[in-house]
């Protein structure tokens, strides 16, 4: 087995630091260092960009990402423990490693990078999905950021790729995809992680856009597709019926069947549905 860097085996490192893994942080380690450096290649070239890495944890995927070549890599650690482990791989890749010790929900990571700038995570789920979700939603598009490769649980990983008509889709689904392209690039079992999670896990690639896919002013659509969803199993003309006085004629105008639900109608519908309300 070939060795990605000249520092300690994972184990090793997680037995020295006392790294015992804690459930009140999502903590599920890959300690493969073949599959955290798989888990990088996958993040795209890297070699000219900055990636911020949420959760690093004992940095078995900061390893990856460093012996791949990134020009730097931020990570964000909510876990002091792990901060003494992470030192040790700064030290091997001298300047090209900054630790922040912190929550990521609460830290501006911006001024501490130069674009372009890719993100890269395997996150506990809660704090996952608030997090893309906050990088789906920033003020101005394009994002800082070019593309976010995270590891999810598969069923979450399933509604960010969904399409009109399946179980998954839904407001995640169309938020994803209105401005990025979204893939599932690895799935992996539970035992790629210690301790194993209950769930299997898959690794999502998105690409930002340039611009959305569909016109649309954020604010609408967003409330559309809440309200649509809320009620997901509701014909649309009532879903929507609070929305607008005259639903069913701008349903109709969108394309969209007023007796339709919510999982039937696609991102392109949505969007137009979205531009009857800039008019008013
Ligand atoms: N990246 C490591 C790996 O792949 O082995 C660790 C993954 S573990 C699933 C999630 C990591 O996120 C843990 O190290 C945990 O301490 C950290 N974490 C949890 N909540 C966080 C937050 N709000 N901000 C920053 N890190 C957080």
């Amino acid at each position: 087995m070939s060795a990605i860097d000249d520092l300690p085996p994972l184990r090793e490192v997680i037995t020295t630091h006392g790294l015992s893994a804690r459930k009140s942080l999502g903590q599920n380690f890959l300690l493969d260092l073949n599959l955290t450096a798989k888990i990088a290649r996958r993040a795209g070239e890297l070699s000219d960009c900055d990636i911020l890495e949420i959760g690093p944890g004992p940095g078995g995927l900061t390893r990856g990402l460093l012996a791949e070549g990134a020009r730097k890599v931020l990570a964000i650690e909510k876990d002091e423990r792990c901060m003494p482990a992470l030192a040790e791989i700064a030290d091997a890749y001298p300047g090209q490693l900054e630790v922040i010790n912190g929550d990521a929900l609460e830290i501006d990571p911006l001024s501490h990078l130069t674009p372009p700038i890719r993100v890269a995570a395997n996150l506990p789920y809660n704090v996952g999905t608030e997090l893309l979700v906050r990088w789906l939603t920033p003020k101005q598009w394009p994002p800082y950021w070019q593309s976010l490769t995270l590891m999810f649980q598969r069923e979450v990983a399933e509604r960010i790729i969904a399409t009109p008509g399946s179980k998954a889709y839904g407001r995640l689904a169309l938020l994803a995809q209105w401005r990025a392209d979204a893939k599932i690039v690895m799935t992996l079992p539970p035992e790629a992680f210690s301790p194993p999670p209950k769930v299997h896990s898959a690794v999502v690639h998105l690409t930002a856009l340039p611009e959305p896919r569909y016109p649309a002013d954020p604010a609408i659509l967003s409330r559309l597709v809440a309200a649509a969803f809320n009620q997901r199993r509701k014909m649309l003309r009532g879903s929507l019926k609070g929305q607008a006085p005259d639903i069913e004629d701008r349903l109709l105008s969108a394309g969209i069947k007023p007796t339709d639900r919510a999982e039937q109608v696609g991102l392109e519908q949505f969007c137009a549905l979205a531009r009857t309300f800039e008019k008013d």
